[in-house]
C-alpha cells in the first residue's frame, strides 16, 4: 500500500488510522454483521454510534447545554441559506463581514431571503486579511452577523472571535473547525461541512444556541428547520449515516492525540515549517497578512507564475498532489489539515527549498 501525501482543500486527507480502523469494520462492525453502512439509522447499534458522535464533539469543544449540535445533509452551502431561514427569527436584517470567496457566497445567498448589508469588507486588499473589530459596522437591528472564520480559497484566518454583543454571531468554520480550542459560547451559530476536517462529504455540523431555535420562517423545508432537528436528534429523515459514523472515528483520533490544544500544537509547528520557507526567500510569497494567515490552507506564489507548472509536477513526482492554486487566485495552495502528518509538510518544506535552489 502506499498512500500520497494529498494537499487537497476538500475532500481532503483524513488520519490514516481512522481509515484504517474503518477498513477493518467495513464487513463487520463490532460483531454485528454488518457494514455500519447498512444499519437503519433507528436501530440501536447506529443510534449508539450517533450518540457517541455527538457526546465526543461535546467533549472536545467543550460545547455547554445550551447548545444543540445537529448532523445535517447538505454541505455547508445549504447553510448559507439554511442560516436566515431560522435565525432572522421575523426580523428582516442580518449583515455579513466579507473577507474572500466563501463568505461573499453566503452574502449572496442570504440575499434570496433578508436585506443584506456588508458591516466590513476586505475587498480593498484583495481579500488578504481580517477586518479589525473596530472597523465592523453592524446594523443595531441586524438578527445576526455572519463571517467565515477561516476562508479556504484567500487564506486569510480570524485568529480571535469577534464580539457582537447582544446580535448573535455566525461563523462558517468549515474549513478549521477542531483545528484548536474554540470559545462556542461566543457564538450564536457555528457550522461547518465535514470535508474539511472532519470526514467524507455529505454532512454538516451545526452547533446553534437553543434560544435562537423554533422561530424558523414558515416556508422553511422541514429538513432545513433547526427545531424540528433538534427534536428529531438529527433524524427527522435519513441522516447521512457513514458520514456521522466516520466523523466520530475521527474524534476519536482527535481525543487520543491530546483534544484541541494538542492539534493547535501540531497545526502551529507544520504551518511554521512552510511560512519560514516563504519568509526566508524571495522566491516564494504570501499575499496574507502575517498576523491573518491561515494555519490550514497556504496560498503562495512562485517569482514567475510560468514556473507554477514545473512546480507542481516535481511535487507530483515526490508524492504531493493537490497543490494547484484555486482556479480564481492561480498559484499554489497547500492544505494541512488536521490530519495531513508533519512529515508531508516536512516533505513541501524541503521540496519547496530545492526548487528555489535549482530555479535560483
Ligand atoms: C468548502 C467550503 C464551503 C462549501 O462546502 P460544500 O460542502 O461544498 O457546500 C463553504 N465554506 C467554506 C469555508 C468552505 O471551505
Amino acid at each position: 500500500m502506499s498512500r500520497i501525501w494529498n494537499f487537497s482543500a476538500g475532500p481532503a486527507v483524513l488520519p490514516q488510522e481512522v481509515l484504517a480502523r474503518a477498513g477493518d469494520e467495513m464487513l463487520d462492525w463490532h460483531g454485528s454483521g454488518m457494514s455500519v453502512m447498512e444499519m437503519s439509522h433507528r436501530g440501536p447499534q447506529f443510534m449508539g454510534i450517533a450518540a457517541e458522535t455527538e457526546k465526543d464533539l461535546r467533549e472536545l469543544l467543550s460545547i455547554p447545554a445550551s447548545y444543540k449540535v445537529l448532523f445535517l445533509p447538505g454541505g455547508a452551502t445549504l447553510q448559507f441559506a439554511a442560516v436566515p431561514l431560522n435565525l432572522l427569527r421575523g426580523r428582516r436584517k442580518a449583515d455579513f463581514v466579507v473577507t474572500g470567496e466563501w463568505s461573499k457566497k453566503a452574502l449572496g445567498e442570504a440575499k434570496a431571503f433578508c436585506d443584506t448589508h456588508v458591516a466590513a469588507s476586505s475587498e480593498d486588499r484583495g481579500f488578504t486579511y481580517a477586518p479589525a473589530r473596530e472597523n465592523w459596522r453592524i446594523r443595531p437591528d441586524a438578527a445576526y452577523v455572519h463571517y467565515c472564520s477561516n476562508e479556504t480559497i484567500g487564506g486569510v484566518e480570524f485568529h480571535w472571535v469577534p464580539e457582537t454583543a447582544d446580535i448573535p454571531l455566525v461563523a462558517d468554520a468549515s474549513s478549521h473547525i477542531l483545528s484548536g480550542p474554540l470559545d462556542v459560547t461566543k457564538f450564536g451559530l457555528v457550522y461547518a461541512g465535514a470535508q474539511k476536517n472532519i470526514g467524507p462529504a455529505g454532512l454538516t455540523i451545526v452547533i446553534v444556541r437553543e434560544d435562537l431555535l423554533g422561530q424558523a420562517q414558515k416556508e422553511t423545508p422541514s429538513v432545513l428547520d433547526y427545531k424540528l432537528q433538534a427534536d428529531a436528534g438529527s433524524m427527522l429523515n435519513t441522516p447521512a449515516t457513514y458520514g456521522i459514523y466516520m466523523a466520530g472515528l475521527v474524534f476519536k483520533w482527535l481525543k487520543q492525540l491530546g483534544g484541541l490544544p494538542a492539534m493547535k500544537q501540531r497545526n502551529m509547528a507544520k504551518a511554521k515549517l512552510v511560512y519560514d520557507v516563504i519568509d526566508a526567500s524571495s522566491f516564494y510569497a504570501s499575499p496574507v497578512a502575517q498576523e491573518d494567515r491561515s494555519l490550514m490552507n497556504i496560498p503562495f506564489r512562485l517569482a514567475d507564475d510560468k514556473l507554477d507548472a514545473a512546480f507542481l509536477k516535481g511535487a507530483e513526482e515526490r508524492g504531493m498532489i493537490q497543490l494547484k492554486g484555486h482556479r480564481l487566485l492561480g498559484g499554489i495552495r497547500a492544505s494541512i489539515y488536521n490530519a495531513m502528518p508533519i512529515e508531508g509538510v516536512r516533505a513541501l518544506a524541503d521540496y519547496m527549498r530545492d526548487f528555489e535552489k535549482r530555479q535560483g
